[in-house]
């Protein structure tokens, strides 16, 4: 392969799969030479050969594809997240000048970014963590892509990835997410609420399939009916897809042939570890996180079953009745995970010190990624009318759309409590809504109870103060400095 000195203004490192689609969506937009690079030169090759329309500059060493590149030098790292990056990253940060570009586009923890960007910055070169979803598909024809870093480095490469991102009514995916660790920090939420969409249209399918005992080839004309209203997203459409799949060996449903163990990569635990560190309650992406482990916990699973003798007859329902309802719950339930992701992001923005744009962040994620849906679009306008909500739910759309839709899902949480049908996402969320609308909760007892056993006082509602009770005394109360544990 030739080495061509100083042509290509952008360049990717890392032939696996994301990467490589990453190149030839680079190199299919008009302007943008682009320089390629693995590890393994097998994979550049075989890229370069399959690929000969996309004028790759492919090197085999990484001297070749740093002199590859054109100055102020972009590289963008599409490679095993973890000690791979690490390993990249210090390839690239010996041989760059100051002023040049390392793009970690890969799935990076945003603490990770934010200790690279540190490291990076330190010698003049900018280092830009990016978030991108949408999958392979996306890669190639057009993610989401969420960019941190510096604004400086943001305007050489703010153009470059509006080349390749997703275009959602006529604008491109990405934004300028915030500096260091913020995309990669929403990247992380984005997962998080992923999470929790896909896990509410599973429970959606398991109450219709179980209490109406509906086929899911039946069901797959339910959602897809659902994708023509307020629900329209890329997962009900892929969900209405899987449901009237066939397997080609057995005949059966497909859905029925796959073991109902699911995985997950950490993203979505991320979510809810740092919603922990945050203080953020996200109860609907953490029950989605949880619903797949406790899944793959078979022997749980059979130890439980080992000891039940018979399980709750369903209720009887009216099938298209209960359809509206299930709809109504999911929409309801939906708003809430979304609400909690923003609030994590808000908290973030707080925490680290980063000027997130919520309204431009539904923007991007309206086309390219997992989650786009024309529900997004609520959000941003949302958005628009009052940047400051303390919660998505005191919007007023989402604020009337969850209370038309109120009756239909406490109908069904209670329909699949006494049919036995676990919703953990739907009960989650319901429980959330009801927390945030009574107006006195049992934190008041929960006060209690810390200051009997531990001395960690409590606030009184008609003065000002902080108060302990001396439980083991004469129970008199007496004003005390605040607990600091
Ligand atoms: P991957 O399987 O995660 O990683 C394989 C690539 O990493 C290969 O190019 C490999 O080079 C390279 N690599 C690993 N260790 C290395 C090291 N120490 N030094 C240099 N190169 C090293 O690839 P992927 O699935 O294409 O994903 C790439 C990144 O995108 C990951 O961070 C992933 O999390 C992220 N991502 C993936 C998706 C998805 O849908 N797959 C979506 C969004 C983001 P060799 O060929 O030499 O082994």
């Amino acid at each position: 392969m030739a080495e061509a000195s100083g042509t290509a203004n952008i360049g990717v490192v890392g032939m696996a799969v994301m990467g490589s689609n990453l190149a030839r969506n680079l190199a299919s937009r008009e302007g943008n030479t682009v320089a390629v690079y693995n590890r393994s030169p097998e994979r550049t090759r075989k890229l370069v050969s399959e690929h000969p329309e996309a004028g790759f500059v492919a090197s085999e060493s990484v001297d070749d594809f740093v002199a590859s590149l054109a100055k102020p030098r972009t590289a963008i790292i599409m490679v095993q997240a973890g000690a791979g990056t690490d390993a990249v990253i210090s390839e690239l940060a010996e041989r760059f000048e100051p002023g040049d570009i390392i793009v970690d586009g890969g799935n990076a923890n945003f603490h990770d970014t934010i200790r690279r960007e540190k490291d990076v910055s330190a010698s003049g070169i900018h280092f830009v963590g990016t978030g991108i979803s949408g999958g392979e598909e996306g890669a190639l024809k057009g993610p989401s892509i969420m960019p941190g870093g510096t604004a400086e480095a943001y305007k050489t490469l703010g153009p470059i990835l509006a080349s390749i991102a997703a275009v959602a009514e006529g604008e491109p995916c990405v934004t300028h997410i915030g500096t260091d660790g913020a995309g990669h920090f929403v990247k992380m939420v984005h997962n998080g609420i992923e999470y929790a969409d896909m896990q509410l249209i599973a429970e959606a399918y398991d109450l219709l399939r179980t209490i109406t005992k509906r086929e899911p080839a039946e069901l797959a004309e339910v959602f897809t009916a659902w994708n023509s209203g307020d629900l329209e997203s890329y997962l009900i459409e892929i969900t209405a897809e899987i449901l009237k799949q066939v397997d080609a060996e057995t005949g059966k449903p497909f859905v029925d042939i796959v073991l109902d163990q699911a995985g997950a990569k950490g993203t979505g635990s991320w979510t809810v570890q740092n919603a922990l560190d945050l203080g953020v309650p996200v109860g609907g992406i953490a029950e989605a996180v949880f619903a797949r482990s406790l899944s793959s916990h078979p022997e749980q699973r059979e130890a439980v079953q080992a000891t039940i003798s018979s399980r709750p007859d369903v209720v009887e329902v009216d099938v298209d009745t209960f359809a509206d309802d299930i709809r109504a719950a999911l929409y309801a339930s939906k708003v809430v995970a979304y609400a909690q992701g923003f609030d994590e992001i808000v908290a973030g923005a707080a925490q680290y010190g980063w000027n997130i744009d919520k309204g431009a962040v539904a923007k991007i994620w309206r086309a390219g990624c997992i989650i786009r849906a024309q529900f997004l679009n609520r959000i941003v306008e949302a958005y628009e009318k009052n940047p400051d909500i303390t919660t998505l739910l005191e919007d007023p759309y989402f604020a009337s759309a969850v209370a038309d839709g109120e009756a239909a899902w406490r109908r069904v949480v209670s329909t699949a409590a006494l049919s036995g049908v676990p919703v953990p996402g739907f009960g989650a969320a319901l429980s959330y809504y009801d927390a945030l609308s009574v107006k006195r909760l049992p934190a008041a007892l929960v006060q209690g109870q810390r200051d009997f056993f531990g001395a960690h006082t409590y606030k009184r509602i008609e003065k000002e103060g902080t108060f302990h009770t001396l439980w083991s005394g004469d129970r008199t109360e007496i004003e005390s400095a605040p607990s600091t544990h």
